[in-house]
């Protein structure tokens, strides 16, 4: 059980100041993402770019006054970038993506509601000429998202699109190995940021810029913040797509991630127990909720290729996705089956649709971005505007 509240916390933190502006950092609505677990406590304190570094004894001061409380063991701030002082009253507008002609009415942009303890003043737009964002999610971990998410990119880029992939599992992220990406990205003016690429995809991952021993306590608070500076801050330039490889699971992060960044739409990943188990319902719900429209399921490990005979065994049912996905009311762009090929590949960091492009498996992943392709093209998912929900 965790030895501080919360309440605590941000009694502790309004002793802080701003020293150029006279007001404590909670009054001046600078910290978000606050987690205490277990006596841990994690938080950002968002400042505009230009003062970072300068604000980094305010930084030390907020985790000392958090420290000093009883019950506390470790604490972790970080400071986020925030691209315009608060208050300017410029309230950030939700990007108009791939308006089409012929599209038909789209939901207009509307301001975006400032999230608890952040100011709604973000000059810049996020990721301004990527045409669609579209969301990689599954309803819990180890169902092979990551790994969907990757070949789905490859395959969209394969077929022709200009793709980046946006690593926002900063949990466990995993593009820096599956696509085979080592190093850190250039910042030529040391504010933004350049991605990188391989395989002819844009890359940007948590995983470049924080330490795999960084604490999750420390990378809770950092999410939201994180995401919206990975797209805000990162050079991703023209995009046809920019897949966003989601944290695993349905949760306040993630629920808030599908909030926050203007999604074209989702892409559910599935396991056949997963989705027996309703699991897959939670993450479609999850974006219903935010009004982000779902464009499809992705059944992986959906039936087991015998290596050696070739034969195909239904781990489960034949046919259970098809029929969940039908009773769900959504599309199954494709099943992809348990075979070593996928994770060997994947976890070596030359994917199947690029190490083996001619095989079943790459092509079945062709299939599917084809068919995510379609969609966003297509009427109904072109021009988004993040969602304007209240979060409790
Ligand atoms: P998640 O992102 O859902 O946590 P990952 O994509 O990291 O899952 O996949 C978990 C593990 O399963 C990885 O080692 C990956 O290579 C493997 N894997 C994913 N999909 C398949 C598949 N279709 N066949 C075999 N192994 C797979």
């Amino acid at each position: 059980m965790s030895g501080v509240s919360e309440e605590s916390v941000w009694s502790a933190l309004k002793t802080v100041q701003d020293p150029d502006r006279g007001q404590d950092i909670v009054a001046l609505g600078m910290v978000s993402g606050l987690v205490v677990k277990q006596g841990n406590v994690g938080f950002a304190i968002e400042v505009d770019p230009d003062r970072g570094e300068k604000l980094e004894p305010v930084r030390k001061q907020a985790e000392q006054a958090v420290l000093a409380l009883k019950g506390v063991s470790s604490v972790t701030a970080v400071l986020t970038a925030h691209s315009a002082e608060p208050g300017d009253g410029q309230a950030a507008r939700a990007p108009h993506r791939g308006a089409r002609p012929g599209q038909g009415a789209q939901p207009q942009a509307k301001p975006r509601q400032p999230q608890h303890g952040q100011q709604s003043g973000q000059a810049r737009e996020m990721a301004p000429h990527v045409k669609h964002i579209i969301a990689v999610a599954s309803g819990k971990g180890g169902v092979g998202k990551s790994t969907t998410a990757t070949n789905i990119a490859l395959a969209l880029h394969v077929n022709g699109h200009s793709v980046g992939l946006l690593d926002a599992d900063i949990y466990g992220p995993s593009q820096p190995r599956m696509m085979g990406i080592t190093g850190k990205p250039n910042s030529p003016d040391g504010k933004r940021l350049e991605p990188m690429a391989n395989y002819g995809v844009k890359v940007m991952s948590m995983g470049f810029l924080v330490d795999e021993a960084t604490p999750m306590v420390w990378r809770g608070p950092m999410v939201q913040s994180a995401i919206q500076q990975m797209l805000r801050d990162v050079e991703w330039g023209e995009l046809d797509v920019l897949v966003v490889d989601m944290p695993p699971g349905t949760g306040d992060a993630q629920l808030t991630l599908a909030q926050q960044v203007p999604l074209s739409g989702a892409v559910i990943v599935t396991t056949p127990q997963d989705l027996a188990l309703l699991d897959a319902t939670k993450g479609l719900n999850m974006f219903r909720k935010v009004d982000v429209p779902t464009i499809g399921l992705v059944e992986n490990m959906s039936y087991f290729l015998c290596p050696h005979c070739g034969e195909r065994s239904d781990i489960f049912a034949a046919g259970g996705g098809q029929r969940e996905a039908d009773k769900l009311g959504v599309e199954l762009l494709g099943e992809i089956p348990l075979d070593m090929a996928i994770r060997e590949t994947a976890d070596g960091g030359h994917p199947i649709v690029v190490a083996q492009p001619e095989s079943a498996h790459a092509k079945a992943y062709l299939r599917i971005a084809e068919r995510i392709w379609r969609t966003l093209a297509g009427a109904g998912t072109g021009a988004r505007s993040a969602p304007n929900i209240e979060m409790k």
